[in-house]
């Protein structure tokens, strides 16, 4: 699997996980779980046809319980969960001033090359996992034990627009108590794929909802799928906690765009934020050199390894760069967020009893046990 970790692209081979999936969802003793990354459901109907950013949602929802899924869940549930965390170190670190820039680690691709790369600065990207890897954590310890299952019979399937997530749920930390986060990755591709071979019609498909608790997330968690969205949907939930609720607005059209390298000033009560946001590594490594020479005056930093972030992503419809194809998947990914009743994390009630019920705190103990995660230096 060398080769899906230096290629977020896909353009080099990737593994073919279909099988691995048909076969745990034949295996009667397991309990196998699904969830859906954001950027999938704006682009997985190009493969039956559809326009790029058809939001599908409820077919693919219909398909996953169609193929056999005993749970069919949404990874944006862990995106919002992903923001408490990262919202809580980011507000930690800006008013104590140390370790800034912050930067997100929700790209696998990304946080390998800081690895290799970048070694001097591992204590600066947030020690969150990233969504997907959240949420086996919290599938496999508390909705196992909610549901009187063993962990250890419990599978995790991740649907992801992504090559390198495969190689990421294979890192050895991202486990606990001996019981992985998450067991099986596969693509958007490949999803199409299973669903052509199991014989549905995708396009008849009725819809339906994803299952509970952990299928329940608001609009801060979609915009995680295009690039900017994980830095303003942390924003909308750190804004509210250092105004202490005094916000004047929800959207940060400032930090939204599909250029390679952005960045913006972002007015919060009386801070003023330096943000930058890149997609694509050669913009990342930009930033990371400023850094290291001291250069830098970024309070947060968002990096995605793709064009345009996961909706461009290696494991999507192939879309050779068409930035007009990442457009229509980026507005997509916004109308989503629009269409959402709850459109920030910490509102979303099901993230709120999980706190209440088994994590306690943000940034606590039992969160860091479970979410967070370590980085390691590695050969160039
Ligand atoms: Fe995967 Fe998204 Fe990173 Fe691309 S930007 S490598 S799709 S996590």
């Amino acid at each position: 699997g060398q080769c899906v970790a230096v290629c977020p692209t896909g353009a080099l081979v990737e593994i073919d996980n279909v099988s691995k999936v048909w076969n745990e969802l034949a295996d009667k003793s397991k309990t196998v779980v699904v969830q859906v990354a954001p950027a999938v459901r704006v682009a997985i109907g190009e493969l039956f046809g559809l326009e790029p950013g058809a939001v599908v949602t409820g077919k693919m929802v219909t398909a996953l319980k169609n193929l056999g899924f005993s749970y069919v869940f949404d990874t944006n549930f862990a995106a919002d969960l992903t923001i408490m965390e990262e919202a809580h170190e980011m507000i930690n670190r800006i008013q104590n001033n140390k370790k800034l820039p912050i930067l997100t680690s929700c790209c696998p691709a990304w946080v390998k090359f800081f690895e290799h790369q970048f070694p001097d600065l591992l204590d600066i990207p947030s020690s969150c996992k990233s969504p997907h890897e959240m949420f086996g954590a919290i599938t496999k310890h508390y909705f196992a034990k909610k549901m009187n299952i063993d962990p250890k019979d419990v599978v995790v399937v991740s649907v992801m627009p992504c090559v390198a997530k495969k190689y990421e749920a294979e890192r050895p930390e991202l486990e606990y108590g001996g019981v992985k986060d998450v067991d099986v990755v596969i693509t958007t591709r490949e999803l199409g794929r299973m669903i052509k071979e199991a014989g549905m019609n995708f396009l008849m498909l009725e819809d339906s909802e994803y299952d509970n608790p952990l299928g329940e997330s608001s609009g801060a968690a979609q915009i995680f799928g295009t690039t900017g969205g994980v830095i303003e949907a942390a924003l909308r939930t750190a804004a509210v906690q250092l105004t202490g609720g005094a916000i004047d607005k929800i959207d940060y059209n400032e930090v939204r765009g599909m250029e390679g390298l952005r960045e913006a000033t972002v007015e919060i009560g009386d801070l003023k934020l330096n943000i930058a946001i890149a997609n694509g590594l050669g913009n990342a490594r930009t930033l990371l050199e400023n850094i290291r020479k001291g250069k830098s005056n970024y309070h947060a930093i968002e990096i995605m390894a793709c064009p345009g972030g996961c909706i461009g992503g290696g494991g999507q419809p192939y879309h050779h760069g068409d930035l007009e194809i990442l457009k229509e998947r980026a507005k997509g990914v916004y109308a989503i967020d629009q269409s959402q009743s709850i459109r920030m994390s910490h509102e979303n009630p099901y993230i709120q009893d999980l706190y209440k019920e088994f994590l306690g705190e943000p940034g606590g103990e039992m969160a860091h046990k479970l979410l967070h995660t370590k980085y390691f230096e590695r050969e160039k």
